[in-house]
């Protein structure tokens, strides 16, 4: 397949906003290409080369992209930059500047996506020093060969700025129009995708074999599954309301990494929340799955957590950034030991467990996990009473936890979904009027005083999934340690930007832009409506947004979440109506 027909079906993407619109065109894309070819298609058509939790990234960086296209173009780097700036794209500078070069006599060869794909997962893989000038021929031959159109496209994938608006259930939905004549066949596929996050593989596994293809989709050790998630309530009554009456099974939420365990024998593998290899952070978490856990095959879930050796007692979620560490992991699990509280099995043998009731999993884990100093199945309470919530909710947060996680005891593991099944309570609910929430660094102003030299405050923005975008929420400038601001203009150089990056939006200019990467949790103590910052624009007013009062960095970076796994608007539209409730 020629890669020119995938950059007109881009630019034809673009120029649409309708979500129905957006997949029948997609949808078209999809049955106009070879099966083979399809998985390439699809990742690269979300910005990405491989399912994410494979960990191929591309996101070149600004400066590397822009040499690329001055050696490509034949211009000097001040014009690249010029043109850059000016369009405030990356993608429309390298039109333009192919465009003035013209490919004239010159004989190119017509790229196809498989060129296009293999070239961009070389230049992924590529690591280590001295890689860069490698990068660069490669990519510098790719764009020579690329009409402007495709020089585009292509400039915006290797920075990781192809935002066409494609979420994943986009894709799912194009691919039942495409292959199974329309979408009721959604939830199906869906499922399939759940369990098995790789959008490429479900996409191909319709189009070969139909229904029955994503039907067999199974559970399988060594994919991650997407993890099921909380909502939030403000009290222990409210929970038991939201539940009916019914007996609840409350437990300990306890402040650590969440890990998915996938064990075969003595091969056992970590996944974080999004869905990141991160075994090698725990080699003593491995040691503990291969010795304490019953069950040679196994997928399950547990809170690692920070603890203090001699006392036993559980550290804070900081403490076990130590082990977010390439070099010298030795000596950080001497430093800062780890305690696993398991909270879910979902495979066990030959048996995926997910369909099952959340009952009969816990009687499965307290099965399998050996109860030892540093191992066993998170502490738990049945009950419908409002009042044994709040005694249990007061061990957890004497116990050094953050709360409960309280969960309907005949759920299915739905993998994937934030509902009501499980309902968080927090201690801050009840002090503060919000939750935590996680934000990405859009942004930074320079800092003044004791700040100078640093960044002062951030500009933090949440995720509208429906449009696939960024928007403003929030500044920050408290709750910042000395060591941070020393921290976070490093953490966040990678993802500088001279303009304002696409899919940001943002009433407000910061000195420096950066592109959605940075997560982290802030607190505040109410949200209000905003005429300045962008989040949830006309959602509850015309013309405003809103925003945070008081916010304040609690000192957590959250590195196990993805841009895009961050507090959505809509998210955010409901704290501010539950809110507004409690006021009334
Ligand atoms: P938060 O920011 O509150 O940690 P989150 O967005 O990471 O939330 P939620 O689904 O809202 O994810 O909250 C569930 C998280 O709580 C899980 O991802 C897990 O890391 C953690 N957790 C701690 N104890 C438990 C438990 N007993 N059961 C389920 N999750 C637990």
């Amino acid at each position: 397949m020629l890669y020119s027909a995938v950059a007109r079906s881009y630019a034809a993407l673009e120029r649409i906003t309708g979500r129905n619109e957006i997949t029948n065109l997609l949808a078209q894309l999809l049955k106009s290409t070879p099966l083979e070819e399809l998985p390439p298609l699809v990742y690269l058509t979300q910005g990405k080369l491989r399912p994410d939790y494979e960990g191929v990234e591309l996101g070149l960086a600004e400066k590397l992209a822009l040499r690329a296209l001055a050696s490509a173009s034949g211009s000097e780097p001040a014009r690249v930059y010029t043109a850059y700036v000016k369009h405030g794209d990356i993608g429309a500078a390298a039109e333009e500047l192919l465009t003035n070069k013209g490919q004239g006599t010159l004989f190119s060869e017509a790229l196809t996506l498989k060129r296009v794909y293999e070239t961009l997962l070389k230049v992924a893989r590529q690591g280590g020093s001295g890689s860069v000038e490698a990068k660069l021929r490669e990519l510098a031959s790719l764009l020579n060969d690329a009409s402007p159109l495709e020089a585009k496209y292509i400039m915006r994938t290797i920075t990781g700025e192809l935002r066409l608006g494609v979420a994943d259930y986009t894709v799912l939905d194009a691919a039942a129009t495409a292959f199974l004549g329309g979408k009721d066949a959604r939830p199906i596929i869906e499922r399939a995708y759940n369990v098995h996050p790789d959008l490429g593989f479900v996409v191909a596994s319709v189009a070969s074999r139909g229904l029955a293809g994503v039907e067999e989709v199974k559970v399988e050790v060594g994919v991650p599954i997407r993890p099921m998630l909380a909502e939030r309530l403000s009290s222990a009554q409210a929970i038991i309301e939201k539940m009916e009456g019914k007996v609840v099974a409350a437990e300990y939420k306890l402040d650590g990494e969440r890990l998915q365990i996938h064990r075969d024998g003595d091969g056992v593998k970590l996944f974080s929340r999004r869905l990141e290899v991160v075994t090698s952070h725990y080699p003593d978490a491995v040691d503990l799955v291969r010795e304490h856990v019953g069950a040679k095959k196994a997928i399950l879930e547990a809170e690692v957590v920070a603890i203090d050796e001699d006392t036993g007692e559980y550290l804070p979620f900081q403490e076990l950034m130590h082990r977010r560490r390439k070099h010298g992991i030795q000596q950080a699990m001497a430093d800062y030991p780890v305690a696993l509280n398991f909270f879910d099995i979902l495979l066990a043998g030959a048996s995926d467990l997910t369909g099952k009731p959340y009952s009969f999993r816990r009687r499965k884990l307290r099965q399998v996990v050996e109860e030892t100093s540093r191992t066993r199945p998170v502490p738990s309470l049945s009950t419908s009473d409002p009042r044994d919530l709040e005694k249990f909710m007061e061990d957890a947060i004497t116990d050094g936890c953050e709360g409960l996680v309280v969960k309907d005891p005949n759920s299915p593991y739905r993998a994937g979904a934030r509902e009501f099944a499980w309902i968080k309570l927090k201690r801050e609910y009840r002090s503060e009027l919000t939750d935590t929430l996680d934000l990405v660094v859009i942004g930074a102003f320079h800092g003044r005083g004791r700040r100078a030299g640093s960044f002062g405050t951030f500009l933090l923005g949440t995720y509208d999934s429906a449009r696939g975008v960024f928007t403003s929420v929030a500044k920050v400038g408290t709750g910042f340690s000395d060591e941070d601001l020393a921290k976070f203009p490093r953490l966040l150089k990678p993802y500088e930007s001279h303009v304002r990056p696409p899919g940001v939006e943002s009433k407000m200019v910061p000195d420096v832009w950066f592109r959605p990467h940075l997560v982290i949790e802030v607190i505040a103590a109410e949200l209000t409506l905003s005429p300045i910052h962008t989040a949830a624009t006309g959602r509850i007013r015309p013309e405003s947004g809103i925003s945070l009062r008081f916010p304040k960095f609690t000192g957590k970076i959250r590195d196990d979440k993805r841009p895009e796994d961050s507090t959505t608007v809509d998210e955010i539209v409901g704290m501010y109506q539950r809110q507004v409730k409690r006021v009334d």
